[in-house]
């Protein structure tokens, strides 16, 4: 599969205790930017969304926010992004990104970040993309979630290929050349997820 042009990062509107959330985060983006891949993100300037944004524009990235309405007028819209695209709600906003995407990756966040990341695997199990999903596990952040997946797997409830789809780890370089790598297909994506019955 080639790079993708387009990756979501989905991470924390905070930015955590330790610095290197936030460092690896910078790191993240400027490789996007040096790259050449358009960020697609949740639009806020807070946290380590911000943090990503700003390292993306600052290496001469394009960086495009998604956002609802509600969120733009309590002022948490970054102010100098590529786009910013406004959405009525946050269902049409995950839509909105899980469109414009190629890759789905999770930096270190909170229930916001496993929601969005969340909502993909579980749309990859259902045959709904063939997209790589990720997750950056700077500083171990999510060593007891991959330990939860195995869990998962060793129960039964979820299927060992589709848990090994999902990479994890913290080398940013050893990332990008995985979704590289990836035996994916950005094409198989474009099904309205809207369009598929309960
Ligand atoms: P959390 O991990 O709970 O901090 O939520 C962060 C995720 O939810 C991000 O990936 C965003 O897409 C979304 N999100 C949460 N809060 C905001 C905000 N103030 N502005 C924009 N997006 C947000």
């Amino acid at each position: 599969m080639p790079q993708p042009t387009a990756i979501c990062v989905y991470c924390g509107s905070n930015t955590g205790r330790h610095p290197e959330f936030a460092e690896q985060a910078r790191a993240f983006g400027a490789e996007m930017a040096r790259r050449d891949i358009t960020l697609i993100y949740g639009g806020g300037k807070v946290g380590l969304m911000g943090v990503v944004a700003d390292a993306v524009l600052a290496g001469g990235g394009k960086a495009i926010g998604v956002i609802p309405r509600q969120l733009v007028e309590l002022e948490a819209a970054h102010p100098h992004l590529s786009e910013l695209v406004v959405v009525e709600t946050m269902h049409q906003r995950k839509t909105r990104m899980y469109q414009l995407s190629h890759a789905f990756v999770a930096l270190p966040g909170g229930f916001g970040t496993m929601d969005e990341m969340f909502e993909m695997l579980t749309w990859a199990q259902l045959g709904l993309h063939r997209c790589p999903c990720a997750f950056l596990d700077v500083c171990g952040y999510y060593r007891d979630l991959r330990a939860m997946m195995g869990h998962m797997v060793d129960e039964a409830f979820v299927r060992t290929e589709q848990r090994d789809s999902v990479w994890f780890g913290d080398d940013i370089t050893a990332l990008f050349e995985w979704m590289q790598d990836y035996e994916g297909d950005y094409s198989s994506k474009w099904i309205d997820p809207s369009s598929v019955s309960a």
